[in-house]
């Protein structure tokens, strides 16, 4: 029977348990090195379906706050992540924008909203 085996780090938490995942055609997955149960779990979705959160940033047009710290609303496909980046790097914002506001919804589809994670003020006129 064929097995896949993967080493990874387990991000769940900052023990950040050092990992050996084993898993076979039908799906059964053997794991080594985890501390607790949350450690199979974070193997079983990387060995299947890898998903990431994201905090970034966005450009705004203000001169006084040129960037804005933002997160997604959900995880995301691993595989996902590099194009979601470039879409995200395309968004320019226009203030006011409060904490929470959402700037884009469904980002390429992936049912993750683009949220504002600091509040951005009206822009000075000069
Ligand atoms: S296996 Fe458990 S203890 Fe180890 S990093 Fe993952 S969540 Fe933390």
């Amino acid at each position: 029977m064929d097995r896949r085996e993967k080493e990874m780090i387990c991000i769940v938490c900052p023990n950040g348990c050092r990992m050996t995942a084993q898993i076979d055609e039908q799906a059964n997955i053997e794991v080594t090195g985890n501390k607790c149960v949350r450690g199979k779990e974070f193997a079983m979705r990387e060995m299947t379906n890898p998903v990431r959160g994201l905090s970034t940033t966005v450009r705004t047009d203000s001169p006084e706050l040129p960037v804005l710290p933002v997160r997604l609303s959900a995880e995301i496909p691993k595989a996902r992540i590099f194009d979601v980046m470039k879409e995200i790097n395309n968004i320019r914002v226009t203030g006011p924008v409060k904490q929470g506001t959402v700037l884009a919804r469904n980002l390429l589809g992936t049912g993750a909203d683009l949220v504002a994670t600091a509040d951005m003020p009206h822009q000075t006129e000069k």
